[in-house]
């Protein structure tokens, strides 16, 4: 079908959750025996944030803000996860990029890593977590994108890796997803 398994691995979680479809090692996927009626709401506590995750926007904390707008469009995002030395530092969504444009900053000059959203503020979820405590967390803190972060010790340091990211477009897809595949 000239699909990745990366590309398939969301509807292929939906169906095990559901029953239609059993994941057996070395094996594959076969179907169920018994597929449920419903699609229950343990779906959204065993879907990973890994199955469903995407890939994320970074800018580095040095870019400059227009640099770092022109990132944004190009990339079609909503938030720019910012990193130093590729580990992550901070947040920038689009209304603080307009905040921003609508002060009296210089966007040539000043830097993403000024105007941004700041560790240890930002809010985000790691691969095995479910899309349950992801959503939640977007609901609860009030943001439209969660990165998705490896933790790592560089020296004595502790350090997060972004890996992906979460967004209320990828809850929003699983939903309709789940209600089209019932
Ligand atoms: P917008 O501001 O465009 O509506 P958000 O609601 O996502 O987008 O952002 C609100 C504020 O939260 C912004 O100031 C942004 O810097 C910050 N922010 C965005 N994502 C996160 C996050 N994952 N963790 C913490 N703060 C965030």
């Amino acid at each position: 079908m000239g699909l990745t398994r990366s590309a398939l691995r969301p509807d292929l979680a939906i169906l095990t959750m559901s029953g239609y479809l059993e994941a057996r090692p070395k094996v594959g996927y076969i179907f169920g025996k018994k597929p449920s009626e419903e699609i229950s709401k343990n779906c959204f506590i065993k879907i990973k944030v890994k199955d469903v995750m995407s890939k994320p926007t970074v800018v580095s904390e040095d870019a400059t803000v227009y640099e770092s707008i022109l990132n944004l469009f190009l990339n079609d995002a909503g938030t720019l996860f910012v990193t130093n030395n590729d580990n992550l530092v901070g947040a920038v969504s689009r209304k603080d990029f307009i905040k921003m444009v609508m002060g009296t900053i210089d966007i040539h000059r000043v830097p993403v890593g000024i105007i941004m959203t700041r560790m240890p503020n930002i809010v985000y979820v790691y691969e095995e977590d479910s899309i349950l405590d992801a959503a939640k967390k977007i609901i609860e803190r009030q943001v439209d994108s969660l990165p998705v972060v490896q933790k790592t010790v560089e020296g004595n340091k502790e350090v997060l890796k972004i890996v992906g990211k979460v967004s209320k477009t990828t809850i929003t897809q699983l939903f309709v997803k789940m209600g089209e595949d019932e």
